[in-house]
C-alpha cells in the first residue's frame, strides 16, 4: 500500500552522498521524477514507496524514511527498471545497497528478519532449504500461524519436503560469504567520479507509473 504524502522529518546530506557514490547510484541526481522505473516495476503495488520516490527521497535526504521502507526488501532484483530508466540510474542497484546499509542500521522488521533468516540458512547448508526456511520464519512471527494448515497439505502432498539437503563441502561458502562481509558498504562508495547536481525543483511527475 502507498503512502499519499513524504512529509521530510529530516535531510541527511551525508546519506544522500554516500548512496551517490555506490554503484547505480552517480545519475540520482538527475532524475526527473517520470515514473518509468515505478510503472515498469512488477511488485510496486506491495511497496510503501514506489522506486520513483525511493529515488527521490534519496536526492531529498530521506534516510529515516528510505531505510524504513518495505521497498528495498520488497524488490526482485529484476532490473526491469534499470533497463528502461532514461537517465540511467540504477534502482536496482540501490536496493541491493540499501539493505546492507539498513542492517547496519539496526532497522527490523518481517522483512529483515525474512532476509536474515534466509542467510543464515544458506549459510549453513549452502541451500535454502524450504521446511527450515518457513519453520524458523514461522516460529520468530507469530502472525505465521495462520498458515500452518496451508504447510500441512503441501506436506502431504509431497510438495514440502521435511530432508535438509546440504552441500557436500561447506569451505568455498564460507570464503563467498567471507568475501562479501569483508567487501561490504564502504568498497562500494569508493568512487571519484564527480556525480551531477541535484535540481531541487525537478518535476514530480508520476504520469508514468499510472
Ligand atoms: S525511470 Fe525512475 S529513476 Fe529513472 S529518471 Fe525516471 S523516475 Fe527517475
Ligand atoms: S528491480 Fe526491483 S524496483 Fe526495479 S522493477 Fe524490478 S522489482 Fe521493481
Amino acid at each position: 500500500m502507498q503512502k499519499e504524502t513524504i512529509i521530510p522529518e529530516s535531510k541527511d546530506i551525508a546519506f544522500r552522498d554516500l548512496i551517490i557514490k555506490t554503484p547505480g547510484g552517480k545519475n540520482i541526481p538527475t532524475c526527473m521524477q517520470c515514473g518509468v522505473c515505478a510503472g515498469s516495476c512488477p511488485v510496486s503495488h506491495e511497496m510503501d514507496y514506489t522506486p520513483r520516490q525511493i529515488v527521490r527521497m534519496i536526492q531529498l535526504g530521506l534516510k529515516k524514511e528510505v531505510l524504513n521502507s518495505n521497498t528495498i526488501w520488497i524488490c526482485t532484483t529484476c532490473f526491469s527498471c534499470s533497463v528502461r530508466c532514461p537517465r540511467g540510474i540504477y534502482p536496482t542497484e540501490l536496493m541491493e545497497t540499501l539493505k546492507p546499509i539498513a542492517m547496519k542500521e539496526g532497522i527490523k522488521n518481517r522483512n529483515t528478519k525474512f532476509d536474515k533468516i534466509f542467510a543464515d540458512v544458506v549459510k549453513k547448508n549452502g541451500r535454502a532449504s524450504e521446511f527450515l526456511l518457513i519453520s524458523k520464519y514461522s516460529i520468530s512471527e507469530p502472525g505465521m500461524i495462520k498458515q500452518v494448515p496451508f504447510g500441512l497439505e503441501l506436506m502431504s502432498k509431497g510438495k514440502l519436503p521435511l530432508s535438509i539437503d546440504k552441500m557436500d563441502d561447506l569451505r568455498e561458502l564460507d570464503s563467498i560469504f567471507g568475501l562479501g562481509e569483508k567487501t561490504g558498504i564502504q568498497e562500494k562508495t569508493q568512487s571519484k567520479e564527480k556525480p551531477p547536481e541535484i535540481k531541487e525543483n525537478d518535476s514530480d511527475s508520476q504520469e508514468a507509473e499510472k
